[in-house]
């Protein structure tokens, strides 16, 4: 008889069924001959704080929250963990020994370590970064950036609100940019990321000239379906580096895995190679 404890973790979200977390962390828990699973938690709204109080009860080490929970579990947790508060958001839940609830944001470390893993050649120090998108993705990718020591932060959304919001709340790192100059706002610019979601499945493309781009920039595209967006197919065409979306979803799920199951997995090509796979 196996003594060891079945751990289970999940994903949370309205709808789960598109997700591939599942795929990542199944993959971690039988490559690290763990015993355990996690499974999709379909939940809607209005049972989400029913549904997190219940993960004790079931025997749940925690779970990942995905659309549209991420922000209204801040309020519905025990204790918010302080990135995960100044992006406004949590992506991950972990059950504590008594019983309690803790959030967590794992976006913003899985946005900076896919870009040290896949370009190692960027540092703060390389120059400004601007940033197209204001969403949630935004707000985890600029309190990356402004942790890691970046200087200057230009932000620039379709609609002007939440770029100065951003801009307001960070302080002079983080300059809102309007929507009309966003191409100007390449200038000078060391890494170019796109947090819309534009360039994604059926969308259009990111309406964007990259005319002005500095030639060792790097460009970086949160949307990982396809793999290949044409914001990242116009940055070959013009000999620029990149980096996919790919690698921020499997590392953000890497410190949730650690929190639930004690061991910090890798991300392997084993493992890119059967997410890919899947998309
Ligand atoms: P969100 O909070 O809904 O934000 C969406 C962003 O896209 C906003 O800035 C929005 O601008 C902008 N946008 C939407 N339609 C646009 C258009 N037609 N033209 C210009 N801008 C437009 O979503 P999110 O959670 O930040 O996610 C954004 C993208 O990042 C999605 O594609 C998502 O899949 C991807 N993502 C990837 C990862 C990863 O692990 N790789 C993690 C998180 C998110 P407005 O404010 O003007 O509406």
């Amino acid at each position: 008889m196996n003594h060891r404890p079945f751990v289970l973790a999940g994903l949370m979200g309205w709808p789960v069924s598109h997700s591939r977390s599942p795929d990542i962390h199944n993959h971690w828990i039988a490559q690290h001959g763990l015993r355990g699973s996690y499974v999709l938690l379909p939940v809607a709204p209005q049972n989400l704080a029913q549904a997190l109080r219940a993960l004790p009860v079931l025997g749940f080490a925690g779970c990942n929250l995905t659309i549209p929970h991420k922000v209204a579990a801040l309020s519905l947790v025990d204790r918010v963990d302080p990135v995960a508060q100044r992006i406004g958001a949590i992506n991950t839940v972990v059950v504590q020994q008594d019983g309690t609830l803790s959030g967590f944001n794992t976006d913003a470390y899985g946005y900076l370590h896919s870009l040290m893993a896949e370009a190692p050649q960027w540092a703060p120090e390389n120059g400004p970064v601007t940033v197209i998108g204001a969403g949630g993705a935004a707000r985890a990718v600029v309190v990356a950036l402004a942790d890691k020591g970046v200087g200057e932060i230009r932000v620039c959304n379709r609609s002007p609100d939440k770029a100065l919001a951003l801009a307001n709340e960070f302080g002079p790192v983080v300059v809102a940019v309007p929507w009309a100059q966003r191409h100007d706002a390449l200038d000078g610019a060391a890494l170019l990321i796109n947090t819309t979601s534009q360039g994604m499945g059926s969308q259009p493309p990111l309406d964007l000239s990259l005319d002005v781009l500095p030639l060792h920039a790097l460009v970086s595209d949160l949307v990982y379906v396809p793999l290949q967006t044409p914001l990242l197919q116009a940055a070959r065409a013009r000999g620029l580096g990149t980096v996919g979306g790919l690698g921020m979803l499997l590392h953000q799920a890497r410190p949730a895995f650690e929190s639930w199951f004690g061991v910090m997995p890798q991300v392997t090509p084993a493992l890119r190679v059967q997410v890919e796979q899947s998309l």
